[in-house]
Protein backbone atom coordinates (compact mmCIF):
# COMPACT_ATOMS: atom_id res chain seq x y z
CA UNK A 1 0.00 0.00 0.00
CA UNK A 2 1.89 3.75 -1.00
CA UNK A 3 1.24 5.98 2.01
CA UNK A 4 0.95 9.53 0.29
CA UNK A 5 1.77 12.22 2.17
CA UNK A 6 -0.30 15.25 3.04
CA UNK A 7 2.28 18.66 2.50
CA UNK A 8 2.51 18.76 6.05
CA UNK A 9 4.40 15.50 5.99
CA UNK A 10 6.22 16.62 2.83
CA UNK A 11 7.38 19.72 5.04
CA UNK A 12 9.21 17.36 7.53
CA UNK A 13 10.39 15.25 5.49
CA UNK A 14 11.93 17.96 2.81
CA UNK A 15 13.75 18.71 5.86
CA UNK A 16 15.02 15.90 6.83
CA UNK A 17 16.01 15.08 3.08
CA UNK A 18 18.00 18.11 3.39
CA UNK A 19 19.83 17.28 6.60
CA UNK A 20 20.59 13.54 5.21
CA UNK A 21 22.23 15.64 1.99
CA UNK A 22 24.21 18.15 4.37
CA UNK A 23 25.38 15.55 6.55
CA UNK A 24 26.45 12.68 3.74
CA UNK A 25 28.68 15.78 1.81
CA UNK A 26 30.49 16.42 5.37
CA UNK A 27 31.22 12.88 5.74
CA UNK A 28 32.30 12.40 1.92
CA UNK A 29 34.74 15.34 2.06
CA UNK A 30 36.27 13.63 5.29
CA UNK A 31 36.79 10.14 3.30
CA UNK A 32 40.59 10.88 3.19
CA UNK A 33 43.35 8.70 2.82
CA UNK A 34 44.31 6.81 6.23
CA UNK A 35 40.86 7.94 7.80
CA UNK A 36 39.38 4.74 8.88
CA UNK A 37 35.81 4.08 7.42
CA UNK A 38 35.25 3.72 11.47
CA UNK A 39 36.21 7.67 12.14
CA UNK A 40 33.52 8.71 9.51
CA UNK A 41 31.03 6.71 11.77
CA UNK A 42 31.55 8.12 14.64
CA UNK A 43 31.95 11.33 13.17
CA UNK A 44 28.27 11.04 11.81
CA UNK A 45 26.41 9.38 14.60
CA UNK A 46 27.88 12.74 16.85
CA UNK A 47 26.46 15.03 13.75
CA UNK A 48 23.16 13.39 13.69
CA UNK A 49 22.49 13.83 17.54
CA UNK A 50 23.69 17.08 17.55
CA UNK A 51 20.93 18.36 14.93
CA UNK A 52 18.44 16.48 16.99
CA UNK A 53 17.76 13.29 15.01
CA UNK A 54 18.44 9.87 15.29
CA UNK A 55 20.59 7.44 13.38
CA UNK A 56 18.16 5.46 11.13
CA UNK A 57 20.31 2.28 10.61
CA UNK A 58 21.58 1.83 13.63
CA UNK A 59 20.42 -0.88 15.23
CA UNK A 60 17.71 -1.14 12.26
CA UNK A 61 17.45 -5.42 11.35
CA UNK A 62 20.60 -5.40 14.01
CA UNK A 63 23.00 -3.37 11.76
CA UNK A 64 25.96 -1.97 13.88
CA UNK A 65 26.38 1.29 13.25
CA UNK A 66 25.13 4.80 12.07
CA UNK A 67 26.46 4.54 8.16
CA UNK A 68 27.09 2.18 5.34
CA UNK A 69 30.73 2.25 4.14
CA UNK A 70 31.05 0.49 0.97
CA UNK A 71 34.59 0.48 -0.89
CA UNK A 72 35.44 -1.00 -4.66
CA UNK A 73 33.58 -4.66 -5.05
CA UNK A 74 31.32 -3.93 -2.28
CA UNK A 75 28.14 -2.68 -3.29
CA UNK A 76 25.81 -1.86 -0.44
CA UNK A 77 25.88 -2.47 3.78
CA UNK A 78 29.24 -2.33 4.62
CA UNK A 79 30.11 -2.26 8.11
CA UNK A 80 32.43 0.74 8.93
CA UNK A 81 35.68 -0.34 10.99
CA UNK A 82 38.45 1.42 12.88
CA UNK A 83 40.57 -1.10 10.97
CA UNK A 84 39.50 -0.29 7.60
CA UNK A 85 41.99 2.74 6.33
CA UNK A 86 40.62 4.29 3.09
CA UNK A 87 43.55 4.19 0.85
CA UNK A 88 44.28 6.49 -2.58
CA UNK A 89 42.12 5.23 -5.24
CA UNK A 90 39.40 3.83 -3.37
CA UNK A 91 36.01 4.35 -4.99
CA UNK A 92 33.39 4.69 -1.51
CA UNK A 93 30.07 4.43 -1.52
CA UNK A 94 28.52 6.27 1.85
CA UNK A 95 24.82 5.36 2.35
CA UNK A 96 23.11 7.07 5.89
CA UNK A 97 19.88 7.47 6.97
CA UNK A 98 18.07 9.43 9.85
CA UNK A 99 15.01 9.99 12.13
CA UNK A 100 13.74 13.01 13.01
CA UNK A 101 9.89 14.38 14.29
CA UNK A 102 8.30 11.01 13.16
CA UNK A 103 9.79 10.62 9.68
CA UNK A 104 13.26 9.10 7.72
CA UNK A 105 15.77 10.20 5.83
CA UNK A 106 18.30 7.97 3.41
CA UNK A 107 20.62 8.98 0.67
CA UNK A 108 23.72 7.63 -0.23
CA UNK A 109 26.42 8.83 -2.23
CA UNK A 110 29.96 6.96 -3.97
CA UNK A 111 33.42 9.16 -4.21
CA UNK A 112 36.37 8.34 -5.19
CA UNK A 113 39.02 8.16 -2.44
CA UNK A 114 42.05 10.95 -4.14
CA UNK A 115 41.96 9.90 -7.64
CA UNK A 116 40.29 6.81 -9.09
CA UNK A 117 40.86 4.57 -12.21
CA UNK A 118 39.08 5.97 -15.46
CA UNK A 119 36.78 2.75 -15.45
CA UNK A 120 35.81 3.80 -11.69
CA UNK A 121 35.16 7.75 -13.40
CA UNK A 122 33.07 6.32 -15.97
CA UNK A 123 31.10 3.88 -13.65
CA UNK A 124 30.21 6.60 -11.22
CA UNK A 125 28.97 8.86 -14.32
CA UNK A 126 26.61 5.95 -15.30
CA UNK A 127 25.29 5.61 -11.67
CA UNK A 128 24.40 8.80 -10.98
CA UNK A 129 22.75 9.20 -15.14
CA UNK A 130 20.71 6.43 -14.47
CA UNK A 131 19.82 8.38 -11.68
CA UNK A 132 18.74 11.47 -13.15
CA UNK A 133 17.40 9.37 -15.91
CA UNK A 134 14.86 7.70 -13.62
CA UNK A 135 13.95 11.18 -11.75
CA UNK A 136 13.18 12.37 -15.24
CA UNK A 137 11.06 9.50 -15.66
CA UNK A 138 8.59 10.46 -12.66
CA UNK A 139 5.01 11.28 -13.34
CA UNK A 140 1.83 11.14 -12.28
CA UNK A 141 -0.31 8.54 -13.31
CA UNK A 142 3.32 7.03 -14.84
CA UNK A 143 4.14 3.90 -13.01
CA UNK A 144 7.50 2.38 -11.14
CA UNK A 145 8.40 0.46 -13.41
CA UNK A 146 9.15 3.50 -15.73
CA UNK A 147 11.72 4.58 -13.62
CA UNK A 148 13.22 1.11 -13.63
CA UNK A 149 13.74 0.86 -17.17
CA UNK A 150 14.96 4.11 -17.47
CA UNK A 151 17.63 3.34 -14.45
CA UNK A 152 18.44 0.39 -16.61
CA UNK A 153 18.75 1.15 -19.87
CA UNK A 154 20.86 3.82 -19.49
CA UNK A 155 23.30 1.86 -17.11
CA UNK A 156 23.24 -1.07 -19.92
CA UNK A 157 23.93 1.85 -22.41
CA UNK A 158 27.30 2.47 -20.87
CA UNK A 159 28.33 -0.82 -20.81
CA UNK A 160 27.91 -1.57 -16.65
CA UNK A 161 25.16 -3.86 -15.11
CA UNK A 162 22.77 -3.18 -12.22
CA UNK A 163 22.67 -4.96 -8.55
CA UNK A 164 18.85 -7.10 -9.35
CA UNK A 165 18.93 -7.94 -5.73
CA UNK A 166 18.36 -4.40 -3.72
CA UNK A 167 15.78 -2.23 -4.79
CA UNK A 168 14.77 1.28 -4.30
CA UNK A 169 11.86 2.17 -1.80
CA UNK A 170 9.24 4.73 -0.38
CA UNK A 171 10.17 6.36 2.66
CA UNK A 172 8.14 8.10 5.19
CA UNK A 173 7.08 6.86 8.64
CA UNK A 174 8.85 4.00 7.85
CA UNK A 175 12.46 3.35 6.56
CA UNK A 176 10.86 0.92 3.82
CA UNK A 177 7.44 1.62 2.52
CA UNK A 178 5.88 0.40 -0.47
CA UNK A 179 6.59 0.79 -3.24
CA UNK A 180 9.44 -1.48 -3.79
CA UNK A 181 11.73 0.03 -7.02
CA UNK A 182 13.92 -2.11 -8.65
CA UNK A 183 17.02 -1.43 -10.82
CA UNK A 184 15.80 -2.42 -14.22
CA UNK A 185 12.46 -4.59 -15.98
CA UNK A 186 9.96 -3.25 -18.84
CA UNK A 187 8.04 0.07 -18.02
CA UNK A 188 4.36 0.09 -17.65
CA UNK A 189 3.76 -1.83 -14.81
CA UNK A 190 3.79 -1.58 -10.77
CA UNK A 191 1.90 1.22 -8.98
CA UNK A 192 1.02 4.15 -10.24
CA UNK A 193 2.83 7.36 -9.09
CA UNK A 194 0.65 9.76 -7.00
CA UNK A 195 0.82 13.02 -5.67
CA UNK A 196 2.35 12.73 -2.58
CA UNK A 197 4.84 9.33 -2.71
CA UNK A 198 8.35 10.14 -1.21
CA UNK A 199 10.40 7.61 -3.06
CA UNK A 200 14.07 6.89 -2.23
CA UNK A 201 15.43 6.30 -5.57
CA UNK A 202 18.98 4.17 -5.81
CA UNK A 203 21.16 3.00 -8.23
CA UNK A 204 23.34 0.91 -7.79
CA UNK A 205 25.64 -0.54 -10.38
CA UNK A 206 28.70 -2.79 -11.01
CA UNK A 207 31.06 -3.64 -13.76
CA UNK A 208 30.31 -6.93 -13.86
CA UNK A 209 26.75 -9.08 -14.50
CA UNK A 210 27.02 -11.91 -11.85
CA UNK A 211 24.57 -12.19 -8.68
CA UNK A 212 25.77 -10.31 -5.94
CA UNK A 213 27.80 -11.99 -3.08
CA UNK A 214 27.15 -11.72 1.20
CA UNK A 215 30.17 -11.45 3.21
CA UNK A 216 30.07 -13.33 6.40
CA UNK A 217 29.40 -10.63 8.43
CA UNK A 218 26.08 -10.96 6.63
CA UNK A 219 25.74 -7.73 5.51
CA UNK A 220 28.07 -6.35 3.25
CA UNK A 221 27.24 -6.79 -0.26
CA UNK A 222 30.07 -7.77 -2.85
CA UNK A 223 30.41 -8.38 -6.77
CA UNK A 224 31.45 -12.01 -7.12
CA UNK A 225 34.16 -10.83 -8.99
CA UNK A 226 35.78 -8.24 -7.76
CA UNK A 227 34.67 -5.57 -9.87
CA UNK A 228 33.85 -1.78 -8.96
CA UNK A 229 30.33 -1.65 -7.90
CA UNK A 230 29.08 2.32 -7.31
CA UNK A 231 25.23 3.40 -5.41
CA UNK A 232 24.04 7.01 -5.69
CA UNK A 233 20.50 7.69 -3.61
CA UNK A 234 17.94 10.62 -3.61
CA UNK A 235 14.87 11.04 -1.91
CA UNK A 236 12.20 12.32 -4.36
CA UNK A 237 8.64 13.19 -4.05
CA UNK A 238 5.98 13.26 -6.47
CA UNK A 239 4.21 16.82 -6.42
CA UNK A 240 1.46 18.12 -9.00
CA UNK A 241 4.32 20.34 -10.17
CA UNK A 242 6.24 17.03 -11.12
CA UNK A 243 9.37 15.45 -9.13
CA UNK A 244 11.31 17.23 -6.32
CA UNK A 245 14.60 15.91 -5.28
CA UNK A 246 14.09 16.68 -1.74
CA UNK A 247 17.88 15.98 -1.22
CA UNK A 248 18.71 18.50 -4.02
CA UNK A 249 22.21 17.30 -6.09
CA UNK A 250 24.21 15.91 -3.80
CA UNK A 251 27.08 15.67 -5.67
CA UNK A 252 27.32 18.53 -7.24
CA UNK A 253 27.43 20.04 -3.30
CA UNK A 254 30.16 17.65 -3.08
CA UNK A 255 31.78 18.50 -5.88
CA UNK A 256 31.68 22.95 -5.20
CA UNK A 257 32.56 22.05 -1.69
CA UNK A 258 35.70 19.51 -2.53
CA UNK A 259 37.46 22.13 -4.56
MG1 LIG B 1 17.58 3.31 0.77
Amino acid sequence: MLRLKTDRELAIMEENAAMVAELLVEVVLRATPGTTTGELDRWAERWIREAGAEPAFKGYRGFPATLCTSRNDEILHGIPSEKVHLEDGDLLSVDVGLHRQGYFADAALTVPVGSVSPQAESLMGATRGALRAAGEAVRIGGRISDLSHAMGGYVRQRGFHVVREFVGHGIGRELHEDPQIPNFGPPGQGPKLWEGLVMALEVMAKTDDEPVVIREDGWTAVTASGGLSAHYEEMVAVTADGPKVLTGNIWEAYCRRRM
